[in-house]
Formats: structure tokens, C-alpha cells, sequence
């Protein structure tokens, strides 16, 4: 829409030589009259293709093509009786051409150059015959001869940038693609597809300065799968894998959008829940227990559960995000020891100032 809207913007440029022949009487009124009442057509026509989206059903919906060959149309009939100043109007076919670099291949513009050439060699003739006597057939020639070369030139002058445009339009695709796939690999987890450790990490930080400047607080909590080491040694290695992304699938619907779920590494995952309570956190906790208990896995016995160890804790001003991922992990510890599948809180700590 936007190109046609440049081609229509031409038309009215188009018009300026158009009225000053009409004032000076280079060619009859009735010639610019035509050409007016041809162009307003035309483009309405084309304008109303746009608009109902019919040009959608054609192989090319911008309609270059035929816009060109419609103003190339205009061009031949308006120079044929535009006398010494035909040198005027053949200039736009050099325009016309360049429109095709938006769109046409070189083999398309130079066929579409090689019709312009021919069609005007072809109106000669009839020029002859108006002018009669007027007729310069040596000015004519060198016209003609001029045409001749640099229409087929702008042709694959505009072919080339046509052609850089669509490797451009390609490469700019591909770098959209593989920078989305770098996004996704730099804060994901190849595997469970959940949040990664460095990422997560990079969220806890945040929140932390943002808890520090007086904002609500928040929970971490890590979570680590009970003898996921005999998994992997009575049933394999894959099937090891296909319970980390079933478990991080039955997790990661049970918690709000804005708290972040992330594979801490090995069998090991990390929760960050933020402006939330410790009471909170263990509502939560609660929930991924029952949620677990009821869990089936590929490769696995029916019967068979997968538990996990989890230490929570609350953040407290002002420790680190090392800190306090340290007593949650403390506190997972004390899990394991008193008999796994439970979580434990990490107590508070008080701060330690330096003096
Ligand atoms: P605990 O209840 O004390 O946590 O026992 P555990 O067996 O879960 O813990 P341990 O640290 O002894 O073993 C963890 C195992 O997790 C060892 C390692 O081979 C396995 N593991 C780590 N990453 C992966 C992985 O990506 N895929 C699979 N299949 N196994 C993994
Ligand atoms: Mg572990
Ligand atoms: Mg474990």
C-alpha cells in the first residue's frame, strides 16, 4: 500500500509536465484529458484491488507488474504526441523501472525493458505520420538508441538491489530466528525446558534490590529429587532424563505467573517465589507434595513415587542472594537427614554488621 501510495505520488508529479504541454500546446488537449481520466482509473482500480484484498489472491500482491506495465502504457501513449519534448516523457520510463527493484527479478525487468523498447519503436511510425514533415528521424534515433541501453541497464541495476533486498529480508529472518533460539538457551534449561540457574539467579538479584528499596518479601525454596540416584541405576539414564521433565511439568503449573521455576543443576531445582511469606511459601510447597504424590512416570512402575527434599527460606534484609540460597540449602540438608520427602525452614539469621 505504502509503494502504491509512492506510485500514486508519481502520478501527480507526472502531472506537472503533463499541464505545462497542455498550457504551451505541445499536444491537444484531448491527450492530457486522457491521460488524466486513464491514470485516475487505473489507479482507483488498483486502489480498490488493495482495499477489498484482492490482490491477495494474485502470485505477486503488490501488483508491481502490472502498475509498471499500466504507467509504461501511459508513457507510450502520451509521448507519441509529445513532439521535441518526447524526451521529457521517456525519462519516466527510467522511474518505472526503479519501482520494479522493490519487487521484480532482473529477468522479469528486463523483459518487462525489452517490451518498453519494442513498443516504442513500434509507435515510431505513427509519430512519423503525425508530424509529418516535423519528424526528425536522425533525434529520433539517437532517442531511441539512448532508451535502448539504458532501460536494459536500470533493469539489472534494479535486479541487483532487488536481489539484496530479498537476502537482506532472508538474513534479517534467520537473525530473528537464531536469536530467539540464544534467548531461549541463555535463561532455559535444555532438558526440563524450565528457567535455568543463571537466569533465575539474575531474577533473584533483582528481586533483591527491589525487597532492599522497600518492596514486599520474598521465598526461596530448593527442591531435590529423593535417590535419584537409584533411577538412574535400575532404570537408565533416559529414563533419569524423563523424570527431571516430567517432574518440572508437574511443578511448573502449580505456580503463579510471576514466580520463576529453574533447574539449579543435576536433579536439583530452585523456586523463587516473589512477595511472598514463608506461610505462603508453605502453602505452596504443600501443593507440589501432593502434586508429586500423585505423579506417574514414563519407564517407571505405576506403583512407583518420586519424593523430594526441600529447604525454604524467607529472605531477610539485608543478606546476599549467596546467603540466603546457603540456608535454604542448609535447611534442605536437615531434609534429607530427618528422612526426605519433607521441607524444612531455614531459620532466621541475624545479620552480621560490620562495626
Ligand atoms: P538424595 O536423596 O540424597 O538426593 O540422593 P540422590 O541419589 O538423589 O543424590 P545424588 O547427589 O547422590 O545423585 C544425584 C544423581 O543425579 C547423580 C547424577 O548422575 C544424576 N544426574 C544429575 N544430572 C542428571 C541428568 O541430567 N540426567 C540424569 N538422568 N541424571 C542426572
Ligand atoms: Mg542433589
Ligand atoms: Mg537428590
Amino acid at each position: 500500500m505504502r509503494r502504491f501510495m509512492m506510485s500514486v505520488a508519481m502520478y501527480f508529479l507526472a502531472s506537472v509536465p503533463q499541464l505545462v504541454s497542455l498550457y504551451n500546446g505541445i499536444f491537444p488537449a484531448w491527450v492530457t484529458m486522457a491521460w488524466v481520466a486513464v491514470a485516475v482509473l487505473t489507479n482507483l482500480t488498483f486502489y480498490l484491488l488493495f482495499r477489498l484484498r484482492l490482490n491477495l489472491r494474485l502470485r505477486d500482491p503488490s501488483m508491481t507488474m502490472l502498475q509498471m506495465v499500466a504507467a509504461i502504457v501511459m508513457v507510450m501513449g502520451t509521448q507519441i504526441y509529445a513532439g521535441e519534448a518526447r524526451g521529457a516523457y521517456l525519462v519516466v520510463l527510467l522511474i518505472i523501472m526503479v519501482f520494479g527493484c522493490f519487487k521484480l527479478r532482473t529477468r522479469e525487468l528486463l523483459w518487462l525493458s525489452l517490451g518498453t523498447i519494442v513498443t516504442y519503436a513500434l509507435t515510431l511510425p505513427l509519430i512519423q505520420h503525425l508530424e509529418g514533415e516535423k519528424f526528425n528521424l536522425a533525434v529520433e534515433m539517437v532517442l531511441w538508441c539512448s532508451f535502448s541501453v539504458f532501460l536494459p541497464f536500470i533493469s539489472v541495476l534494479g535486479g541487483n538491489i532487488s536481489d539484496l533486498r530479498k537476502k537482506l529480508m532472508m538474513s534479517n529472518a534467520q537473525l530473528q530466528e537464531v536469536l530467539q533460539q540464544v534467548t531461549e538457551l541463555a535463561t532455559h534449561d535444555e532438558l526440563t525446558g524450565v528457567y535455568n540457574r543463571r537466569y533465575l539467579l539474575e531474577m533473584l538479584r533483582h528481586e533483591k534490590n527491589r525487597t532492599d528499596r522497600g518492596g514486599a518479601g520474598f521465598c526461596v525454596c530448593i527442591l531435590d529429587i529423593d535417590h535419584f540416584k537409584r533411577i538412574n541405576d535400575n532404570y537408565g539414564h533416559p529414563v533419569g532424563d524423563e523424570v527431571l521433565k516430567t517432574f518440572a511439568e508437574v511443578v511448573q503449573p502449580l505456580l503463579r505467573s510471576t514466580d520463576f521455576f529453574a533447574r539449579y543443576g543435576g536433579e536439583e531445582f530452585l523456586l523463587f517465589l516473589p512477595q511472598t511469606s514463608l506461610e505462603m511459601a508453605q502453602h505452596c510447597i504443600v501443593r507440589i507434595q501432593e502434586a508429586l504424590a500423585a505423579a506417574r512416570y514414563q519407564g517407571l512402575p505405576e506403583e512407583m513415587r518420586i519424593t523430594a527434599s526441600i529447604g525454604v527460606a524467607q529472605y531477610y534484609l539485608p543478606e546476599s542472594v549467596a546467603t540466603l540460597i546457603e540456608r535454604a540449602d542448609k535447611a534442605l540438608y536437615r531434609a534429607k537427614q530427618n528422612g526426605r520427602n519433607r521441607m524444612e525452614l531455614a531459620p532466621f539469621q541475624q545479620p552480621v554488621f560490620l562495626t
